[in-house]
């Protein structure tokens, strides 16, 4: 595998290698335009004061001399008229040069071999050891016409400080690269760590720690890697509780069906075992239908089939459809209506209409009273839907929408329901960018508004 690592650690010895290519280019380039032609001039200088040193002097072999002067650190190579060849110094590593150059400083021209060197990128200018890049004088001694040719030695200019520069450069480079493996690995740790968490959760264990504690990218990295463990482990635990409650409100109609349909193969007519059966059907498929809705707002793509209708007909119609329940009751219902269109799903506002009456019903005292009002603006239509029933006792009103939750006095008084109804009004009010609110009637009683926009 290519790790992230090594990729750091290649990357930062291709950048060394390319930086140090490139750095020679520039300075190799830098010498060729601007430092050969004064170099070339200082050694003409030096090449004069042999030359000076040479004619001034009365010895009687110059050998020795020019020994002296190849040891303290110039390349010469001395050629005379007749063509007697003698070279001082270090060495050449190229030793031609052409007669014709040869000629012409021997017939008296000054020789610019470095001035003239050939300018390519990668042919090192100045500390190239050829013959060819010297400069060049003619000197007469004891008659004879000599022609000389000097460079600096090149080992001679490696010295103390050349060394010292040069360790210095090299420990740079070793403890960088040193220091970048140290920090590439501080780097890529806390995604390895982050790596292995994420392997844990997928397979449900949501306990995993998150030792990563940094203030830069990777921490928030994993500030928002924990906060997508808590989210994600919420809805784990939310979706097995809520398999665990529906498969425990499906349970109890069924074992009821079962119980009774057995007693009617058994031939015991004695009860009205059908109509508990039919009931328990009923009260199963009604509770389908909820999950069935509920999962439809759940999944995003909500149907909305969105159709314009008279409000107050369909609530009209829903009224018209608890009538036996009211007087069953004995509850009183007023309406105060208005003539208004709206533009919603028929078939969604239809179900909050009814789950809202039938909790004003199941709530409420016998006798009792509902209260249903509609005011309009411009842009909204608001529904009122008011109980003289049994209210809530806290100012709270956030659990009741929310999914399977029935206060303990509607759950004790043995009155029918899932739960659901309230958390249904709320998802279908929501995809109608609506606005449902409860609040508290004195002196007991609960006060429904539900905002729908007109268009
Ligand atoms: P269903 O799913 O059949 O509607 P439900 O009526 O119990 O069952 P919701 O309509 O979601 O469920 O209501 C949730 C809870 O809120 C109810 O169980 C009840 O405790 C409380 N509640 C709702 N409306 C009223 C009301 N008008 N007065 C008093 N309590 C209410
Ligand atoms: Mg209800």
């Amino acid at each position: 595998m290519k790790t992230l690592y090594s990729k750091f650690v290649w990357m930062t010895l291709l950048i060394m290698f390319a930086s140090g290519t490139i750095g020679f280019m520039i300075v190799n380039t830098f010498y060729h335009q601007n430092l050969k032609e004064k170099n070339d001039e200082k050694n003409v200088e030096v090449a004069n004061a042999i030359v000076e040193l040479i004619e001034s002097s009365n010895l009687n072999s110059i050998e020795s001399l020019l020994q002296t002067i190849g040891d303290t650190g110039y390349q010469i190579y001395i050629v005379s008229e007749d063509g007697e060849e003698s070279f001082y110094g270090g060495d050449f590593r190229a030793r031609e040069i052409s007669d014709s150059i040869v000629k012409k400083v021997l017939n008296g021209e000054v020789y610019h071999g470095m001035r003239e060197f050939p300018k390519e990128t990668f042919i090192t200018g100045y500390f190239s050891n050829e013959l060819t890049n010297t400069v060049g004088i003619p000197f007469t001694y004891e008659d004879k016409s000599y022609a000389l040719f000097q460079r600096p030695n090149i080992k001679f200019l490696f010295n103390e400080i050349h060394l010292l520069l040069g360790g210095l450069a090299g420990a740079m480079i070793f403890i960088s690269v040193i220091a970048m493996l140290i920090v590439a690995k501080r780097m890529i740790d806390p995604l390895t760590k982050l790596t292995i968490a994420t392997n844990k959760i997928a397979n449900e264990d949501f306990q995993v720690p998150i030792l990563v504690n940094q203030r830069d990218e990777i921490g928030q990295l994993a500030d928002s890697f924990r906060n997508m463990v808590k989210q994600l482990e919420a809805s784990d635990r939310y979706k097995k509780d809520f398999i665990a409650r529906v498969s425990h409100d499906f349970q109890t109609p069924l074992l009821n069906i079962q119980g009774y349909a057995a007693l009617l193969e058994s031939g015991d007519l004695n009860g009205n075992y059908a109509e508990i059966i039919q009931k328990e059907a009923k009260r199963l498929s009604g509770l389908m239908k909820q999950l069935l809705l509920l999962t439809s707002f759940d999944q995003a793509n909500t149907r909305t089939k969105k159709e314009l209708f008279q409000l107050d007909d369909q609530l009209k119609q829903v009224v018209l459809k608890f009538r036996w329940l009211l007087d069953e009751k004995d509850i009183s219902i007023q309406l105060h209506l208005k003539k208004v269109e709206v533009l919603g799903d028929r078939e969604m506002l239809e179900y909050v209409w009814e789950n809202l009456i039938s909790n004003a019903i199941k709530y409420n005292y016998s006798p009792g009273e509902i209260q249903v009002e509609m005011t309009e603006t411009t842009e909204y239509v608001q529904v009122i839907i008011e109980d003289t029933g049994i209210g809530n006792k806290n100012t709270d009103y956030g659990q009741w929408t929310e999914r399977f939750y029935r206060e303990d006095a509607a759950r004790s008084t043995q009155i029918e329901g899932s739960g659901l109804g309230l958390a249904i009004v709320k998802e279908v009010i929501q995809s109608h960018n609506g606005v449902l609110s409860f609040e508290n009637v004195e002196p007991h009683g609960t006060k429904v508004c539900v905002q729908l926009q007109k268009m």
